[in-house]
């Protein structure tokens, strides 16, 4: 593709080529960014044995699965499903941890088959799994150490109404069902949700996993879970992981020392390492002046996009297809019969009708949560991977949305 002056480059591939290549609307994966934020993280524990096993739930293309495979990580599954796509990508199953919430007993005992590791949540779980397996499969059970991280409800998973994980106040009969049954905790986890500014809140929940680690003795690892921020926009805070793992690694190695044994700690993140890798493109179909708001209609909606109107997330808007010029304001929607606003009163270089906007931060839990609603088909997606650019999944057509529904003669 031929590069002309002030074209928006994805690692030097300009992104409107990308879109008349591949159409309109796409979602477009830098690997470039995921390899940095993950050579990041690891660095910043340089000092500690660490494993990241990347949140599968956040972008699940087996393609994007893969590259953090190749990179060394492991992978963090919230299903069954998910399990099954990192075995086609390759993970050794000792590299995956499953961490369920109210799924049923069946789903785990499958899991367990599979012979990956297993993230146990809730007693009553705890209690079937320890009867039917005793200590034939290790466990590692996940702890609500009843801290509130990040700033977004949603998200937000460690306070202490939240339906995740096992109160620290119940550890005595976390004890009692893993006594009498014999079981191997072989990990502890907690995960507080997303969006951790304060890395002196995150240290704290970290003190009481350590704290409640010296009560089990067959530790290997302990996984502090995910929920780092990144910046949305200039300027934006995200989580200094560098001063978290300076601190953590401290503390983790002084633990260790301690408990007499070289234990390894496990992060999961999702957003933090594809986030920022992902772009979301798409065209404007009508620009809309009504008596108080200029629209930019385009051809995509919620359906595809969901986060802004889901978490109230937001996303940057470029106008790729005039990169400099004058500004207005816009509020800029989807087609979606519902509002379905991306941005409201955003400053973007002039639109005209045709034009392309790109949202920058789709790469996590953007195309994982599309839908058809409005029987719209959703994007395809594309991976640029050392400055060359893959189709990583098809667009959807008709036949796609129909295909499972059933006609009957009424
Ligand atoms: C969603 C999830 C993550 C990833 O969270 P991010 O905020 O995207 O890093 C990690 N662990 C578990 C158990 C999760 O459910």
């Amino acid at each position: 593709m031929e590069i002309k002056r002030n074209q928006y480059l994805i690692d030097r591939i300009p992104v409107t080529g990308l879109m008349e290549k591949y159409g309109s609307p796409l979602y477009i994966y830098e690997s470039k960014k995921m390899v940095a934020q993950y050579n990041r993280m690891m660095d910043a524990f340089k000092n500690t044995r660490v494993k990241i096993n990347y949140a599968a739930k956040a972008l699940t293309n087996v393609n994007i699965l893969k590259l953090f495979r190749k990179l060394g990580a492991g992978l963090d599954a919230v299903s069954i499903q998910e399990v099954k796509l990192g075995l086609q990508a390759g993970f050794d199953p000792g590299d995956i941890l499953y961490t369920p919430n109210c799924v049923s007993i069946e789903e785990i005992e499958d899991v367990a088959q599979l012979n990956v590791k297993i993230n146990i949540d809730n007693i009553s779980i705890l209690e079937q799994f320890g009867h039917k397996y005793g200590n034939d499969i290790p466990v590692c059970i996940r702890i609500n150490p009843h801290i509130l991280a990040g700033g977004n409800q949603k998200i937000s998973t460690g306070h202490i109404d939240s339906k995740f994980g096992i109160s620290i106040h119940q550890i005595p009969l976390v004890k009692r069902v893993v006594e009498t049954n014999n079981m191997h905790v072989e990990g502890l986890h907690m995960h507080t949700g997303s969006d951790i500014l304060d890395v002196e809140v995150f240290l704290r929940g970290a003190e009481i996993i350590l704290e409640i680690a010296k009560e089990f003795k067959d530790l290997d690892y302990i996984d502090f879970g995910s929920g780092f921020k990144v910046a949305y926009k200039a300027d934006d805070i995200e989580t200094d992981i560098e001063a978290l793992g300076t601190n953590l690694s401290k503390r983790f190695n002084e633990f260790c020392r301690d408990y007499g044994k070289e234990l390894t700690i496990i992060f999961e993140p999702g957003k933090y390492l594809v986030s920022e890798a992902g772009y979301f493109v798409a065209r404007t179909n009508v620009i809309k002046q009504t008596t108080s708001t200029v629209f930019a209609g385009l051809d995509t909606g919620m359906n595809h996009f969901i986060r802004p109107m889901f978490y109230d997330a937001y996303h940057e808007v470029v106008n790729i297809s005039k990169p400099a010029g004058k500004t207005r304001i816009y509020t800029v929607v989807g087609y979606i019969c519902e509002t379905d606003t991306f941005g409201y009163n955003r400053k973007i270089t002039e639109i005209s009708e045709g034009d392309y906007l790109l949202f920058k931060n789709a790469g996590a839990y953007c195309y994982a949560m599309a839908s058809n609603y409005n029987s719209r088909l959703r994007p395809a997606e594309v991976l640029v991977h050392q400055g060359k650019d893959y189709l990583i999944r098809k667009r959807e057509d008709f036949e796609d949305i129909s295909r499972n529904v059933v006609h009957v003669d009424l």
